[in-house]
């Protein structure tokens, strides 16, 4: 892909506008608009109440036949650039000799470049079923874009049933995922002076019994090996991790309120509210009842996309790839195949340099995703001649 193809021009447009998951989303959201509004172009943009954050559908060709046709998902939101490692501006597309850096290069304007590119190039009119555009807000913050589609997607939004979601996957066809289950455990004690802790309660002590029973629970998780695990070598369980504790106000005041932060990442097939059970019942066997609270926070669910679906078949087959490929990070996959879409992820640039200053994707693996997704749009969608 040279310096002056279309895709590189619009990652360069795409990587100019600051679209971290804390701001509005809608700038980039008008840039790709703005490139393809034309006749036969159907484009819905689905706004939060406040209008900051939109996704967006954008069907190139027919709506029909039912369940036929592509669709090519990605997020427009980055993680935060605040790193100063960076040695060069996060928001300007750098040339890096066999590679373009930038934020959000490969996690995955990168693949947004790819699909705008593409669905610039079709003709509406020779299509006989649609390409669509899914393009999700807030996905690094929890799959939040795509949760609120999921969960409001009427029958106008009837979708092709093979989405490929761009995740950086180094051009491997993912078909599994671990998912993301978010918990936060609320401990209220009683506010004293810490000179009479007699009339007070510690809300932290407590959270330290909790903690002691959740580094066990963790090392019990550790020690499982649930279904689909070899598909996961190196952490083939369930993780539990603490992730946050806030609690008290000053050194001299017995803490009436702490809060823990918990992820834990479910295998492809585990239903979360077993999990959040065991979490529940090592707390009740470590805390007296009435002062704690567990709630659910979020839920990205795992990803399990059958191999015999048709679109993991035919990306193998076009990358010639043999077997299954599995990550450990969550995305909009595992919510979107709750619509019953056959989800695989597939992208260029690796997701070890995502979330990483100097973030970058290889040119070659931008101009080979290229090609794929045109041979997969070709197949798919079939373009005819005329
Ligand atoms: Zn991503």
């Amino acid at each position: 892909v040279d310096a002056a193809s279309p895709t590189v021009e619009i990652l360069r447009e795409l990587v100019a506008i600051d679209s971290t998951s804390r701001r509005a989303n809608t700038p980039l959201a008008d840039a790709v608009c703005n490139r393809l509004d034309r006749p036969g172009v159907a484009i819905e943009r689905h706004a939060t109440a406040d209008g900051a954050k939109v996704n967006l559908l954008i069907r190139i060709g027919p709506a029909g036949p039912p369940g036929g046709g592509l669709v090519l998902c990605g997020h427009t939101d980055t993680v935060p650039a605040d790193e100063p490692a960076w040695t060069s501006d996060p928001f300007r597309l750098t040339d890096g000799g066999d590679r373009w850096v930038a934020r959000g290069a490969c996690d995955m304007k990168g693949f947004l470049a790819l699909a705008v590119a593409l669905a610039g190039e079709l003709a509406p009119q020779r299509l006989a079923a649609p390409l669509v555009l899914l393009l999700t807000h807030d996905e690094e913050v929890g799959c939040l874009g795509a949760q609120r589609f999921a969960a409001t997607a009427g029958r106008e939004a009837m979708l092709p049933r093979a989405v490929v979601i761009g995740e950086p996957t180094g051009l491997a066809v993912v078909r599994m995922h671990k998912g993301h289950l978010r918990l936060r455990l609320l401990l209220h004690g009683r506010a004293a002076h810490s000179g009479f802790p007699n009339r007070g309660r510690s809300a932290i002590f407590a959270a330290g019994h909790a903690l002691a029973a959740l580094d066990e629970l963790a090392a019990q998780l550790a020690a499982e090996r649930p279904a689909g695990h070899h598909h996961f070598p190196e952490v083939p369980y369930v993780t539990l991790n603490a992730g946050t504790v806030h609690g008290g106000t000053a050194v001299n005041v017995v803490p009436e309120l702490c809060a823990v932060e918990l992820g834990l990442r479910p295998l492809p097939g585990m239903a979360a509210p077993q999990l959040v059970e065991r979490v529940r019942s090592a707390l009740e066997a470590a805390l007296p009842a009435g002062n704690w609270e567990l709630e659910q926070v979020n839920l990205s669910p795992p990803l399990l996309t059958p191999d015999t679906a048709p679109l993991h078949r035919d990306l193998c087959r076009l990358t010639g790839q043999r077997g299954d490929r599995a990550t450990s990070f969550a995305s909009d996959g595992g919510v979107l195949s709750g619509l019953g879409l056959d989800c695989v992820l597939f992208g260029p640039g690796a997701i070890e340099v995502a979330h990483r200053p100097d973030e970058f994707v290889p040119k070659a693996e931008l101009a080979r995703a290229g090609e794929l997704l045109a041979d997969l749009a070709a197949r798919y969608c079939r373009e005819e001649a005329g």
